[in-house]
């Protein structure tokens, strides 16, 4: 198999693979047991804890809250600082993008329902969120600023720096879902001066079912998951001490990774860009790639319904995906494919390439020249748009 759909979710790293069983077997108590064991397990956390931060330059380690995946740190920093700057400051304004991921989405449109007062920014054609919208929509009523670091589908890097500044200087907080950026983007929290961020690591050749919520020291938040105390009563549950050892791992190695290979990576992705466009009549860029992150292309093909093409592909050993994994079942343009300006036709016929580090140039052509035998073939048959 080919795989070129790793923004769903990346194979896991052999190394991960070993930490995750080494620390099963060795970090087997509870974390917050008071006895040898748990005491053990705990100070395994806490070392866990100080890496991440390392890696996403926090101020401190407490600065780092573990979950359970990409979605519940989403949920939890909406919610929890949603919550927690309408307590503390009386503020109900909730400011997001029109291309984020469901799993910020759905909690901002939830909070609509709420009594909080929603704004979806719309982009420009490329998937930028519109700065100018931004500023128009910000102001003293804001809770929070909710806008993803990179985006999962078309791969559109957002301004988050500016979007920081804007969002501070009216006493907002701003989260960012940065769970497709990790190992392809320059995660430091610091110079992107952002209250919250939300990673798994599943996206990152970690396992699934762990994940990160970055939460700047002093920030308002209600605690969105309730019960136990741990994690500094920011995330009842008992901790996941073995997913979070191999989140750690997994987290230092994409960072490295990208240092080392991000310049391949990309040069793969230019490579597969040049040759489908090329070998493909009637092949098109969506967004541009100049501001995307390094892994992923969205491209569509005029006159073929991607939902085909796709199945056509799985059949030649090749995975990609028409978006989100999430969103597999339906049958219409996404959202995201929509904010674009896309036609239903343009987005029914794109499809989503997104690369990995274990891929290869040979993977690339042979990708490229399979779309040229598949695709002048499947518009010779009837399609469903
Ligand atoms: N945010 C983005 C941008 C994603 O791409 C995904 C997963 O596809 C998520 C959030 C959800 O993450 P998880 O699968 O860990 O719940």
């Amino acid at each position: 198999m080919i795989n070129f759909d790793q923004n769903a979710t990346t194979p896991v790293d052999e190394a991960v693979l070993n930490e995750l069983v080494r620390a099963t077997r060795e970090f087997d108590g509870n974390s917050s047991s008071g006895h040898s064991l748990g005491l053990k397990a705990g100070k395994f956390l806490e070392e866990c804890r100080a890496r991440v931060a390392k890696v996403l330059n926090a101020r401190k380690p407490g600065e780092i809250v573990f979950t359970s995946g990409g979605t519940e740190s989403d949920n939890a920093a909406i919610n929890g600082m949603g919550w927690g700057m309408r307590e503390k400051h009386g503020r109900t304004g909730i400011v997001t993008s029109a291309i984020e991921h469901r799993a910020v989405l759905a909690p901002c449109e939830w909070l609509g329902t709420q009594g909080f007062r929603v704004t979806v920014l719309p982009v420009d054609g490329n998937g930028r969120t519109r700065l100018d919208a931004a500023r128009a929509a910000v102001n003293k009523d804001t809770a929070l600023v909710s806008v993803m670091l990179a985006n999962n589908e078309i791969g559109t890097i957002q301004p988050i720096a500016e979007l920081a500044r804007l969002a501070h200087d009216h006493g907002a907080l701003i989260h960012t879902d940065a769970v497709q950026a990790a190992g392809k983007l320059e995660l430091d929290v610091q110079k992107l001066d952002v209250d919250a961020m939300s990673l798994s690591a599943h996206k990152f050749y970690g396992p699934k079912g762990v994940g990160v919520l970055y939460l700047r020291d002093r920030t308002p938040y209600h605690t969105y998951m309730l019960g136990g105390t741990h994690e500094n009563n920011r995330r009842a549950g008992t901790v996941a001490v073995p997913q979070i050892a191999a989140l750690t791992v997994a987290l230092e190695l994409a960072d490295k990774k990208r240092r080392e290979k991000g310049d391949h990576l990309r040069a793969l992705r230019d490579q597969l860009v040049r040759e489908v466009l090329a070998k493909v009549p009637g092949a098109h860029l969506n967004g541009d790639l100049e501001h995307s992150t390094l892994n992923t292309a969205s491209i569509r093909f005029d006159g073929v319904y991607g939902g085909f093409l796709l199945k056509r592909m799985d059949d030649a050993g090749i995975l990609a995906s028409a978006g989100s994994a999430c969103m597999w079942e339906r049958t219409k343009p996404s959202h995201v494919l929509n904010a674009l300006g896309l036609t239903e036709e343009q987005g029914s016929g794109t499809i989503r390439f997104s690369l990995g580090y274990t891929n290869t140039a040979q993977e690339v052509t042979q990708v490229a020249d399979t779309l040229a035998r598949l695709v002048p073939a499947l518009r010779s048959e009837p399609q469903p748009v």
